[in-house]
């Protein structure tokens, strides 16, 4: 019988063949879920700080929301001239952008699921309870266009 192979950033476990192996951790998914628990334990400043270089997420500024949050690969602050001048604005809309990008990311994320089971919802909760810190009252002067294509009023209930 061979051992198996669990992977924890994948939470999967399969027959651990070299082949099995190196798919594995070369795969899409694998490669994702290793930089989404790194990022993790990154405050999520420096997250939007790193990205600053990057495109602009066409998602995040047609809609005003983008269901990637943290972990897109494109920039969800404006282009400023200066590096410093995007620093001041996130700094300045702290606040806002964390609310969008990840507690109203996650919510909507799981939203499908949260809806099947009060014991996910519990668990998401949890898990992102420590995120809640980041979000305090942002006067609507803050605020971007209203989103356009979703409807969050059934979110209401959450808390
Ligand atoms: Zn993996
Ligand atoms: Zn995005």
């Amino acid at each position: 019988m061979g051992k198996n192979y669990y992977c924890d950033y994948c939470d999967r476990s399969f027959v651990d063949t070299p082949e099995k192996r190196k798919n594995h951790l070369n795969s899409q998914q694998h490669i994702l879920n290793v930089k989404n628990h790194y990022n993790s334990f990154k405050e999520p400043r420096d997250i939007l700080i790193e990205k600053l270089g990057n495109p602009i997420c066409q998602n995040f500024f047609k809609n005003g929301f983008c269901s990637y949050g943290l972990n897109c690969k494109f920039s969800h602050v404006p282009y400023f001239q200066t590096r410093q001048e995007s620093i001041n604005y996130i700094d300045a809309n702290y606040d806002y952008l964390i609310h969008k990008l990840v507690i109203e990311t996650n919510m909507i994320n799981n939203y499908q699921i949260v809806d099947k089971s009060r014991e996910l919802k519990k668990q998401y909760e949890e898990k992102y309870k420590h995120l809640k810190k980041y979000v305090k009252e942002f006067p609507p002067s803050m605020a971007l266009p209203p989103p356009e294509g979703y409807d969050f009023s059934n979110c209401a209930e959450w808390g």
